[in-house]
């Protein structure tokens, strides 16, 4: 990096400044990216200005008040509606108005005593093209004026448009299609459309990805040796694949299949995560990897982060693997949770200490210390991320045991991997495809709950269940939470839907947070096998529960959950043939269901997610720290495992 005093417009005091903001080179100064963005392109006319939103407003003064601390221009615009321009303790802009003059003027539009004002507006100009376009809101630098501020930046990029020096990361950037380094930091800093600034965030998150394994392969190679050695068979897990699956492979599982075949043979280190959205298949990968460690003598431990999945797994891996056979004898799974009886519990151990035990399924109990493998060669960990902070402790015991680890997710979360990522050395193996035949999920947003249940009335009615699902919040006296839909209320509301709906008489059954695990077990199980038609819970079916013939999930008070849980939720229908229903009972409308509503691609949800969150936040730049890269990272997994695979 070429350090801040190459500029030599940047004085040393302002070096300084530039210093107190963590910028002490030119490349980190160029990528010193705005805060926010204001659309300034349009005029809005005065009687079409809405409060609370920024606009740009043109008018000619047509009053000047001076008051006691505050500064006003009445204005008018083209249409003689009039508003107020009102500046607080300043008048060094005010004083440059004369009565008669037109001029432009942007901000934040509010009310006041049924009159429009703009408080210290952001921007005034009586140029058009001074003020007509995007414009970048940058964090204040102590002591500097904006004006110094861009002019710097500026500075910055021109002098490295003179000296860029990395050409290999640039001739990848060329192949992967990407946009040109200084263009893109010019788009960023000052945006000229939508599309083109799209192109220039991602050249940038490249950028920094770029760098981050750079610097990642300077200090260490990725691939580690393992201590279990390269396996030498997959006969079995071939013919398991090829015959023993209901279906075939998708591409993408398939191509993820073959690299963990590849490394484990190649006596590397797995240290993965399979990444894909929900719904994608990614059980099934874990199953024939567990497949093929047991045909290589070695046992898997299967651990997912709740209970209801765990189980859900271990039935789905016995169904499947039934009839594989290895050394002659059936393939042996065992579950072990927190509700395994002492018993049970105490056998499991012994078989697994004789090796009796191939595959072992279970939750965080797994993790506890007297349960010992034999030949532990793998460890899978589902939906990793749900897993709390001890667990991770735990978890990382058997990380370091030199043995194979994949890790699932569909959620791009920042700790974990940031731990692997920053501790060890993973590699992101993405499935992007999803089993054929799939419908889209038809999303809605449902300000009446009547008509999210008439959805579900006429699905349950063609034979089909669905879900109805309540934020888990605890009993709380809280304020913000008073509107919160519980699973006790929604039942309520459910029952006075059947009652005024003669014929309707679906089977429902509740899960709540203060119910025993064993009830909770025993409702969902009625539910999966067919024998209650709706299941009102709290987000406790977020992660993983597969019920394929659950085709409605209406989500109650669904602006109080994220944009990430929105999405897991809507994964748990739409996952065979069947047309699913996502439906969004919230009474305000609302940027995060509006997102939901107009895309199923979880990519894609994960991106508009961090528009969302503001544009400056998350495109990575020299300043940013380990934890946005990963989330960088997340947010741009087939970048990321481009840049990895071209580095590594
Ligand atoms: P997730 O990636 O969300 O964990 P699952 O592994 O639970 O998804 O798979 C979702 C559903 O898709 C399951 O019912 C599974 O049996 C089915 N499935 C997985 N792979 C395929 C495939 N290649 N073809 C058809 N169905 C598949
Ligand atoms: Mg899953």
């Amino acid at each position: 990096m070429y350090p801040l005093n190459r500029l030599s417009q940047i004085a040393p005091q302002k070096a300084k400044q530039f210093f107190n903001m963590g910028i002490t080179s030119v490349e980190e100064l160029a990528e010193f990216f705005p805060r926010k963005y204001y659309d300034f392109r349009t005029v809005t006319p005065i009687k079409n200005l809405v409060a609370g939103e920024i606009a740009v407003v043109y008018g000619k003064v047509i009053r000047m008040l001076v008051g006691k601390s505050t500064n006003t221009l009445v204005i008018q615009d083209a249409d003689g509606d009039c508003m107020n321009i009102t500046w607080f303790h300043t008048d060094y802009l005010f004083k440059q108005f004369r009565i008669g003059e037109w001029s432009y003027f942007a901000g934040k539009v509010s009310e006041f005593q049924l009159n429009w004002v703009i408080c210290n507006p952001v921007m005034v100009s009586k140029e058009a093209d001074n003020i007509l376009r995007i414009y970048p809101i940058y964090s204040k630098v102590k002591g500097m004026s904006d004006t110094y501020l861009r002019e710097s930046i500026e500075a910055a990029i021109n002098f490295l448009e003179l000296n860029q020096n990395e050409p290999q990361k640039d001739l990848l950037a060329k192949n992967l299609m990407l946009i040109g380094c200084i263009d893109a930091l010019r788009e960023v800093h000052a945006p000229t459309s939508r599309e083109r600034y799209k192109k220039a965030r991602t050249r940038v998150a490249f950028e920094t990805i770029y760098h981050f394994y750079a610097a990642l392969k300077a200090k260490e190679s990725l691939i580690l040796a393992s201590e279990i050695g390269p396996l030498s068979e997959s006969a079995v897990t071939e013919r398991f694949i090829n015959t023993g699956l209901p279906f075939a492979l998708t591409t993408g599982q398939a191509s993820v299949v073959a690299t963990i075949m590849e490394e484990v043979k190649a006596g590397r280190r797995l240290h993965s995560i399979v990444s894909g959205d929900v719904g994608c298949g990614k059980t099934v990968v874990a199953i024939i990897t567990s497949v093929l460690m047991a045909e290589n003598g070695f046992q898997t431990a299967v651990i997912a982060p709740m209970l209801v999945l765990a189980k859900q797994h271990y039935e789905e891996f016995a169904r499947m693997t039934a009839g594989v056979r290895i050394f002659g004898r059936e393939l042996r799974i065992a579950l072990l949770t927190g509700e395994t009886r002492k018993s049970e519990r105490n056998k499991i151990q012994k078989q697994l200490e004789r090796q009796e035990i191939d595959v072992l399924i279970g939750t965080h109990a797994i993790l506890s210390g007297d349960i010992k493998f034999s030949r532990l060669g793998m460890t899978i960990i589902d939906e990793e991320h749900k897993f709390g902070v001890a667990q991770k402790a735990e978890l990382e015991g058997y990380d370091r045991a030199g043995i194979h680890h994949l890790a699932m997710t569909a959620t791009p979360i920042p700790r974990s991997m940031a731990m692997t990522i920053y501790g060890g050395n993973v590699a992101v193996l993405p499935i992007q495809t999803k089993p054929k035949g799939r419908k889209e999920t038809i999303t809605r947003q449902c300000f009446k709950v009547e008509d999210a249940f008439a959805v579900i009335r006429s699905e349950i009615h063609m034979g089909h269940q669905a879900y109805i699902v309540c934020p888990f919040i605890e009993t709380s006296k809280d304020e913000k939470f008073k509107e919160v839909i519980s699973v006790a209320q929604a039942e309520h509301m459910l029952n006075r839907f059947i009652q005024s709906n003669p014929g309707f008489n679906p089977r429902v059954k509740l899960i709540s947070g203060d119910m025993k695990s064993e009830e909770i077990l025993s409702n969902v199980n009625l539910f999966e096998t067919g024998q209650a038609d709706i299941l009102i819970s709290t987000s406790i079916v977020e992660v993983g529960v597969n019920i394929p013939n659950a085709t409605t999930i209406c989500i109650m008070s669904a602006g109080r959950f994220g944009l990430a849980a929105l999405h897991q939720l809507r994964g748990r229908v739409g996952r065979n043939s069947l047309q699913g229903y996502c439906l969004l009972y919230e009474q305000q409308k609302n940027e995060k269901l509006d997102i939901l509503c107009s895309t199923t691609n979880g990519f894609e949800i994960a991106e508009k997610d961090l528009e969302l969150r503001g544009p400056g936040d998350l495109m990575g730049s020299r300043q940013t720290g380990i934890n946005e890269i990963i989330d960088l990272m997340m947010a741009r997994p087939k970048l990321t495992a481009l840049v990895r695979k071209a580095l590594f």
